[in-house]
């Protein structure tokens, strides 16, 4: 019987700070099907999260019994690779000033440290950052665009750069993309509709390049629509929601544990000849041509 089955396999989660987006339905999945996880929390969230899992605050509970366990918590900034990025000015900032070694290369080197070479299988890039997300592209700053792909694309090239090395053969990085990346949607702004072209474009070209280089797979997902928190501060997502159950192919909007379950399966060796792809995890949303709520709406 073909099952997915991850034991003996670590994973590093980036991109957690509540249990409402995909990330944390990513390392449920992950660790159902029996893996360690790791995750990386920006900095400013840790505190806020570390106090909601203590709580039990956060829905740890796995499908199958048994509960979520992280085996590390790591304070990681994906806009910055090495200690010599981060300025006293960034350290000054909200949130940041008792955070220390959370640039990437200072994440992997604590993991190598914690847990040795050759210590991964998985690495998961869910996160996404833009500060003028609401603004159309003809208001978008120069600085508010490239802190869009700073955060949210070339995030997944430093990764894969200070992680990679660290990852057994066979092993599988995916990051989360969206349908914004090849089709207009209006109130998704501030060069995040870039940002995700340019991340799904990195991931063929990493697939290639990781893929030569230590023998592992790179793939993206591109979900529909989530209340997550970083969802609920663009503003449009209960439309957005509304929308897809109206018009996808399923007439439902997807689920987080459906983007958990799928990852499950990419890090698998189920996945095994899969690499360089976008996955929709939509129902089917991204392949319609003509929406059938103008159809209904219009049938005689
Ligand atoms: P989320 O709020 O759960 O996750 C975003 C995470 O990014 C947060 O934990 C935040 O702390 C983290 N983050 C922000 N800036 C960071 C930085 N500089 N360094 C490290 N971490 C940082 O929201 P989500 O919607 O689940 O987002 C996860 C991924 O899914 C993102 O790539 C997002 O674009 C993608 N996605 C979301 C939707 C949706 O509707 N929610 C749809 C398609 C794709």
């Amino acid at each position: 019987m073909l099952s997915i089955d991850l034991s003996g396999k670590r994973a590093f989660v980036a991109g957690i700070a509540d249990d409402r987006g995909y990330g944390w339905a990513i390392a449920k999945a992950l660790a159902e099907a029996g893996a360690y996880i790791c995750v990386g929390v920006w900095p400013p969230m840790r505190g806020l999260f570390e106090r909601a899992l203590r709580s039990g605050r956060l829905d740890t509970r796995l499908p199958g019994g048994g509960e979520l366990y992280f085996e590390k918590v790591y304070s990681m900034d994906a806009m910055y690779d090495h200690p010599a990025d981060v300025t006293p000015e960034v350290q000054r900032q909200r949130g940041f000033e008792n955070a220390r070694n959370f640039t990437i290369h200072e994440t992997a080197m604590a993991m190598k440290r914690d847990f040795g070479e050759g210590c991964m299988d998985v690495l998961v890039h869910s996160l996404a950052n833009a500060p003028e997300v609401r603004k159309p592209l003809l208001a978008t700053t120069r600085k508010g665009y490239l802190h869009a792909i700073s955060a949210s694309t070339y995030s997944l090239v430093g990764m894969v750069q200070h992680f990679a090395p660290l990852m057994r053969m066979g092993g599988s990085i995916m990051a989360l993309s969206y349908l914004a990346a090849e089709r207009v949607v209006p109130g998704y702004g501030g060069g995040m509709p870039s940002a995700k072209a340019a991340l799904e474009n990195d991931v063929r070209v990493l697939a290639y390049e990781a893929g030569r280089e230590y023998g592992l797979r790179v793939n993206a997902i591109s979900p529909g629509p989530l209340g997550s928190r970083a969802a609920k501060a663009i503003g449009t997502v209960d439309v957005m929601l509304d929308y897809y159950r109206k018009n996808s192919p399923l007439a439902e909007a997807n689920t987080a544990d459906e983007v958990g379950s799928t990852a499950a399966f990419l890090a698998s060796n189920l996945a095994s000849g899969i690499t360089g792809v976008t996955l929709y995890v939509d129902k089917g949303y991204h392949c319609m041509g003509m929406l059938p709520e103008h159809v209904e709406a219009t049938a005689p």
